[in-house]
C-alpha cells in the first residue's frame, strides 16, 4: 500500500510499504477515506520530538471503512464506517475505566521506555513515535487499529466525513481544552493560537457558556476564521497582548487561559522584553514556552490554564513563583479522544458545530509531502489539510 512516511527532519515520502495485517483478536483493519495533518505532525516534521525511525508512517487524525476484523472484535464488522480516535484506548484498565483514555495503561507496547522518560507510561498514539507505542499511523490507504473494538467512533450516515474526521483528534482537543477551564457564565476565556485547535477551542468555550473568548495569534486569515465565529482577537506581531488583555477584561485578565499553541511558540513583542530581562540576569538558554509564560502573568488570581498543546520535554525559566502566589490550577494532557465524542456528535447533529469549516486544502494523499510544507509555513492560506488515499 501507499502511506506517508517519516524519514528525518523536513523529509516525509509517499512510499511503498507493506500492508497492515491483523495482529491480535481484538484489531480492525480499516480502509482510509480521508485523514488530515495535525499540528503535532510538524513537531515530528521538524525534528523536535524524539523517538521517530526512518520509515515510521505518520498520521493520527483518520477515518475510514472497516475491511477485516479480528476474531475477537464483537464491536465491529466488515463494511462499518468509523473515526479511529489518536489515543488508542484498552477500553477495560483503571484509567479508562475513568474516561481517561489518554494515559491507557496498555495499549503503549513499549510502556518501558516511555515510563524511563515520564515516570509513568501513556497510552499508544498513531504515527507519534516510538515513546507511544511505534504504532503505524494513518496518512496510509489501510491501517491496522488495535483495540479496535473499543478505539473506534461509529459514524452516523448524515455525516460526510469531512464533518466527522476531526471527531478522532482536533475537535475532541479543542473541547477537552475548554471543558478544562470549568467555563463559568462571565469568564473570558483566552486563547493562544487560531490553528485548528485553536479554533475548536474557540468555539468549544463560546458552546460551553463563555462571557467573551479571545484569541491570539498572528497569521490574519486564522484570525479572521475565529472573529467569524464570534471571537476578539489579538495580533500578537502588531499589537500588544498583555495591553489588549487588559483593556477587554476591565484590568482584571482572562480568568481561563488556553494554550493552543505547544512547544514551537514564537515571542511575543510584549513578553519578549521581560523574558530577556530575566534571561539576562540568570544568563541562561531557553526552550520555546513563550505562551506559558505569557499565560501565567496575564491570568486572573485563582485562574484555570488549560494546555492542550503539546509539549515534549523540558522547558525553561517558568515563572512558577506567580503561578504558585496566584493560584492558578494548571489542567492539560493529551486528549481523551472517545470520552468526549458521544457529547459532540450530539452537538454536530444540533447543527451547532460543524468541524468541515476549519479545511482550507483536500488533496490526494499522494501529494501529502509538500502539503506538510504548506501547512507548517501557513502558505497559501492554509489552516487544515486533508488528504484522500
Ligand atoms: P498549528 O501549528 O496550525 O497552530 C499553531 C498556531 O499558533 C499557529 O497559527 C501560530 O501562528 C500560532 N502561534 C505561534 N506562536 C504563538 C504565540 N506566541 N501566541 C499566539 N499564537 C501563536 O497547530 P494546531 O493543529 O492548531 O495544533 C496546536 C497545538 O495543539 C500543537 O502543539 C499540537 O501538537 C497540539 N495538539 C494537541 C492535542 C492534544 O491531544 N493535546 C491534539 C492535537 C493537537
Ligand atoms: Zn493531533
Ligand atoms: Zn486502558
Amino acid at each position: 500500500m501507499k502511506a506517508l512516511c517519516w524519514h528525518g527532519k523536513k523529509d516525509i515520502r509517499y512510499d511503498t510499504v507493506p500492508d497492515p495485517v491483523i495482529e491480535h483478536p481484538r484489531d480492525a483493519i480499516i480502509r482510509t477515506s480521508a485523514c488530515a495533518i495535525c499540528g503535532s505532525d510538524l513537531h515530528l516534521f521538524d525534528g523536535f520530538m524524539p523517538g521517530m525511525k526512518h520509515g515510521d508512517i505518520m498520521g493520527h487524525e483518520f477515518m475510514g471503512e472497516v475491511v477485516e476484523v479480528g476474531s475477537e472484535n464483537k464491536a465491529l464488522r466488515i463494511g462499518d464506517r468509523v473515526v479511529i480516535p489518536f489515543t488508542i484506548a484498552c477500553g477495560e484498565c483503571d484509567q479508562c475505566r475513568r474516561g481517561r483514555f489518554s494515559v491507557c495503561e496498555r495499549s503503549n507496547r513499549n510502556a518501558e521506555q516511555a515510563a524511563k522518560l515520564f515516570g509513568h507510561s501513556t497510552a499508544g498514539l498513531f504515527g507519534y513515535t516510538h515513546l507511544t507505542g511505534g504504532y503505524a499511523g494513518g496518512q496510509a490507504e489501510y491501517v491496522r487499529v488495535p483495540y479496535a473494538d473499543t478505539t473506534h467512533i461509529r459514524v452516523p450516515d448524515s455525516l460526510s466525513d469531512e464533518q466527522a474526521l476531526f471527531l478522532g483528534d482536533i475537535v475532541p482537543t479543542g473541547w477537552q481544552a475548554a471543558r478544562q477551564c470549568d467555563i463559568q457564565p462571565s469568564d473570558t476565556v483566552a486563547v493562544w493560537g487560531a490553528g485548528p485547535v485553536g479554533q475548536m477551542a474557540v468555539r468549544s468555550a463560546l458552546l460551553q457558556g463563555a462571557r467573551q473568548v479571545v484569541c491570539i495569534d498572528r497569521v490574519p486569515e486564522r484570525l479572521r476564521m475565529a472573529r467569524e465565529a464570534g471571537a476578539e482577537v489579538i495580533d500578537f506581531e502588531r499589537q500588544s497582548v498583555l495591553e489588549m488583555l487588559a483593556d477587554l477584561t476591565a484590568g482584571k485578565g482572562p480568568e481561563k487561559c488556553i494554550d493552543a499553541v505547544g512547544m514551537e511558540s514564537h515571542a511575543t513583542r510584549t513578553f519578549d522584553a521581560l523574558y530577556d530581562r530575566a534571561k539576562q540576569a540568570v544568563g541562561a538558554e531557553t526552550d520555546r514556552p513563550h505562551v506559558l509564560r505569557e499565560m501565567i502573568y496575564v491570568c486572573r488570581p485563582a485562574g484555570v490554564l488549560s494546555i492542550p498543546g503539546v509539549y515534549g520535554g523540558l522547558i525553561d525559566k517558568i515563572p512558577f513563583g506567580a503561578a504558585m502566589n496566584k493560584g492558578l490550577t494548571w489542567r492539560m494532557g493529551q486528549t481523551d479522544v472517545r470520552r468526549w465524542t458521544d457529547e459532540l456528535l450530539d452537538v454536530i447533529a444540533r447543527g451547532e458545530l460543524d468541524p468541515s469549516f476549519v479545511i482550507t486544502h483536500s488533496e490526494p494523499l499522494q501529494r501529502g509531502p509538500e502539503f506538510y510544507t504548506t501547512f507548517r509555513d501557513k502558505a497559501d492560506g492554509c489552516i487544515k489539510v486533508v488528504l484522500k488515499p
